[in-house]
């Protein structure tokens, strides 16, 4: 048995890119369709097999230490078709196996489908249940997928004879070689309908609308894609489906808006009761809140209900609600009112207007809040 670089003609240390090129050439000079001579076939079988052992860094290990089997020791030796040289040099053509020596099937995966759902910001909150209507397609029920008409059966391909492919001969670089194309006649299936099911025009499937039932859960945003394998499209001829996605879109909130896992919401107050504080109740999103206003509570104070927020989409540890407070000036005040207001003034001698130091004012506030949040 020749030693397999000896074979390939390359050195031991070799370079896998180099003992590739060695093939390749080698290969192009002895393969069969090309040389036709006995002693050409010897040869391309021992430079197949000493390049699928070469090129394979383990069995190259094994080898260099003194272990191989002379054939098969590594997996199929011998004659490679020609599309396992075409594979070879330039990887496998076509996705999906649509090329090669096999027919190819008529079942393919679906593809996938997406919906979008429109949800509320309370929906948010602690997550929602939806049933959604998909326009999809379905297994066709005439056939159940399998394309033709009921007691009906694909028959084996005349022109190919079932393989899928014919073989043509062409003109290459290698000289004149024989190569396979996929048979026109069947679309390289192998088998023609006679009987394409009427129902679904031959394809396996048919639109519809189904009923998905769908658990959105707590936390989700504007643009995230919830998947559900298997719930698209069925494939053709009772392929398997495609993944369903839904995009979730939260609508604007007339009063909550939301920070992260916060909620924000803004508190009008009358200039009494932020003078005098008081309690109140608010509706939040999940129900009723009571409040307690301080005396004396300042516009831009923010007030914070702990775990009224959001439940985030990863954890349990809902967010806070934060209430923001907004002091309403009275506006219009009858002859009393004012003479009330003015009294009071005198009496606290209030001072003018001045700016307030940057860190004690409203913005440096909001910068603090946003900061925090
Ligand atoms: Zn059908
Ligand atoms: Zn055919």
């Amino acid at each position: 048995m020749a030693d397999h670089y000896e074979v390939l003609g390359v050195s031991r240390d070799a370079s896998p890119d180099e003992i590739k090129k060695a093939y390749r050439r080698l290969a192009r000079e002895l393969h069969p369709d090309v040389n036709p001579g006995d002693d050409a076939a010897e040869r391309f079988k021992s430079v197949t097999h000493a390049y699928d052992v070469l090129s394979d860094p383990d069995q190259r290990a094994r080898y260099d230490m003194g272990g191989d089997s002379p054939f098969g020791g590594g997996g199929a030796a011998g004659f490679g078709s020609f599309g396992d040289i075409f594979e070879t040099f330039f990887g496998a053509a076509g996705g999906g196996g649509s090329r090669g020596p096999r027919p190819r099937s008529r079942r393919e995966r679906g593809q996938d489908a997406l919906v979008r759902v429109t949800l509320d910001l309370g929906d948010v909150v602690f997550g929602v249940h939806r049933d959604i209507e998909v326009d999809t397609a379905v297994l066709c029920e005439t056939c159940d997928g399998s394309c033709c008409q009921p007691n009906t059966q694909p028959v084996t391909c005349d022109i190919c004879h079932g393989s899928g492919h014919v073989q043509q001969q062409v003109r290459s670089l290698l000289g004149n070689v024989v190569t396979n194309a996929p048979c026109r006649v069947c679309q390289g299936y192998g088998t023609t309908i006679p009987y394409p099911c009427a129902t679904c025009q031959g394809q396996g499937r048919v639109r519809a609308r189904r009923n998905v039932s769908l658990d959105i859960p707590a936390g989700v945003e504007t643009g995230l894609r919830l998947q559900l394998p298997g719930s698209g499209e069925v494939g053709q001829a009772g392929g398997p489906n495609g993944d369903l996605y839904i995009e979730v879109s939260v609508k604007d909130h007339e009063t909550f808006s939301r920070e992260g896992d916060d909620l924000l919401a803004t508190l009008e107050v009358s200039m009494p009761d932020a003078v005098l504080g008081t309690t109140t109740t608010i509706d939040s999103l999940d129900g009723t809140v009571d409040l307690e206003i301080r005396p004396g509570v300042q516009a831009g104070d923010v007030l914070t209900i702990k775990g009224r927020g959001i439940t985030p989409l990863r954890g349990s540890q809902r967010g806070d609600l934060r209430v923001g407070v907004h002091v309403v000036t009275p506006t219009r005040l009858d002859h009393k009112e004012r003479a009330l207001i003015e009294d009071f003034a005198k009496r606290t001698k209030a001072p003018a207007p001045k700016l307030a130091e940057f860190h004690q004012g409203l913005f440096a506030r909001l910068r603090d809040r946003l900061r925090n949040g």
